[in-house]
């Protein structure tokens, strides 16, 4: 256990400048001088998840309700792969389908089950009428990536085996959800977490002296969490108690907690405040300020505003969940957000790993320019010939017709010679594109772009995130005074 100054905040100080997938992104200027409270998620926020573990444990769990439910028992052979789903995806429950979106709503990839859709398909489905985004369902949060996943293997399975589950892919969606709500209440996925919290969860060496930082420069610290205060207990104990000599409870770090909050109803709802007044997490109405160090369950902004003094933009709440911590706590009662994007660690390394591929493409994007516009000349010259051919024609002058006919033959082979190259420059373009993009993720590519366009999650993040960043504890390397200022704000002509 170390005391803050004794701590090295940073094993690659601020001289030797921020490793890039480290910083803090800016989409909305934001004066952190302003901030005089701010707010935790637990769960892959401050608590981040052992992805491959914690989600093969959800889909394990959920799979044995489907099957105690009456489903086939062949599918206790699914098994979680950890390869195929992405945040950010959106889901086509009705057909099956599970779609890869632009920021401007045009699906540039979609998939039924495990099998790709051609593009006529996929245009003639989605992207000839309006898209509606209440139609599907999206893949806001890390703990959706076992429920979709375990969805397409269903509906892989009902497509290789007609008749044997009678449901629609809805009503199997519906089952999914009302499963995974029940894994997640019962003992099937907590009590191993619980059990063995270093196997489903990350700790990090520089939360504590991160947090403790924040409270050294005069923010009240408050966490809120959906998760229940048993849950709650079990995971903040292993990621923070002990881990600071002065702070040696894992609550000594809070002026607030919060647990069972509810959100996205928290931001939008009207619900009471109960203090949790015993260890069982036994539950009494409050009524009255809030007491720093008790802890809350349930609860609304509009009342923890009013209780605590503190209102709108002086509030930064920092979570993973685009919708539920970002979007409505934005939206609903104006506080500055932080969204929590883990994968940008590997994303950005592979940006720079892309580097010889975005390179490549912009060297033959040009050449493709320049051929463009040799094929045009020859085009204009082509029919400047058979403009004077049709004068000649009229004068009767053969010779001249000739000559021009024979010109616009030897300049035709120009023009397919052109053509050939055009085409297998588009072709290594197309190449090299989808190689850059494989880097990414075999499937579906890079989460914030969908081929040149941002992706639909880096439009929500970008409309809603004031900041965002790979880890809570990267914060340690900004001052809390921090003018964090956007540079994104011009427009392509200003660019
Ligand atoms: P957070 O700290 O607000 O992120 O809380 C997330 C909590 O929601 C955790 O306790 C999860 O177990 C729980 N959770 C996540 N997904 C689901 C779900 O689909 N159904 C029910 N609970 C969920
Ligand atoms: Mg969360």
């Amino acid at each position: 256990m170390k005391r803050a100054e004794e701590v090295d905040m940073n094993d690659q100080t601020m001289k030797t400048g921020i490793p890039n997938e480290q910083r803090i992104f800016v989409n909305r200027s934001l004066n952190f001088g302003n901030v005089k409270i701010i707010g935790f998620d637990m769960d892959h926020t401050l608590a981040p998840y052992k992805k491959e573990n914690f989600e093969a444990l959800a889909f394990q769990a959920t799979l044995t309700k489907f099957i105690e439910a009456g489903y086939p028992e062949e599918l206790s052979t699914l098994a979680y792969k950890n390869d195929f789903v992405i945040r950010g995806l959106i889901v086509d429950i009705d057909r099956g389908n599970i779609l890869k979106v632009d920021g401007y709503k045009y699906v540039k990839d979609a998939y039924h089950g495990y099998k790709r859709l051609n593009k006529e398909t996929r245009d003639a489905l989605y992207n000839r009428q309006g898209f509606r985004a209440q139609d599907f369902h999206s893949i806001d949060t890390f703990f959706a990536l076992s429920e979709v996943q375990l969805f397409l293997e269903i509906v892989n399975y009902m497509d290789h085996n007609p008749g044997k589950i009678d449901k629609s892919f809805t009503q199997v969606y519906a089952d999914l959800r009302k499963f995974i709500d029940l894994s997640h209440q019962d003992d099937s996925i907590k009590k191993k977490v619980i059990e063995s919290p270093e196997k489903y969860i990350e700790k990090n060496k520089y939360l504590a002296t991160t947090l403790v930082r924040l409270a050294d420069a005069g923010k009240t610290l408050f966490l809120l969490t959906n998760s229940d205060y048993t849950y709650t207990n079990h995971i903040m104990n292993f990621v923070l108690s002990n881990t600071h000599e002065e702070f040696p409870d894992w609550k000594d770090f809070w002026n607030y907690i919060i647990v069972g909050s509810g959100k996205p109803g928290f931001f939008v709802g009207s619900q009471p405040f109960f203090e949790v007044i015993d260890d069982s997490g036994l539950l009494k109405i409050h009524r009255g300020n809030l007491n720093p160090f008790s802890v809350y369950y349930g609860g609304n902004a509009k009342l923890f505003e009013k209780l605590t003094s503190y209102q709108g933009d002086e509030v930064l709440y920092i979570g993973d969940h685009i919708y539920g911590d970002i979007i409505q706590s934005k939206g609903a009662v104006n506080w500055r957000t932080m969204l929590i994007i883990n994968e940008l660690e590997d994303e950005i390394k592979k940006l720079d790993e892309g580097m010889q591929y975005t390179k490549l493409i912009d060297k033959k994007l040009i050449e493709r320019e320049t051929l463009d516009e040799e094929l045009q000349k020859i085009r204009s010259m082509m029919a400047a010939n058979r403009r004077l051919a049709k004068k000649a024609q009229k004068k009767g002058d053969l010779k001249k017709i000739q000559s021009l006919l024979a010109a616009n033959d030897s300049l035709t082979n120009k023009l397919n010679n052109k053509k050939e190259s055009l085409k297998s420059i588009e072709e290594s373009i197309k190449t090299n594109i989808s190689d850059r993009s494989t880097m990414f993720h075999p499937v579906w590519g890079e989460l914030m772009k969908v081929g040149f366009e941002r992706s639909r999650f880096a439009n929500q993040v970008c409309n809603y995130a004031c900041i965002y960043s790979s880890q809570v504890s990267n914060l340690r390397f900004y001052s809390p005074y921090k003018k964090f200022v956007s540079y994104h704000e011009s427009l392509p002509h200003e660019e």
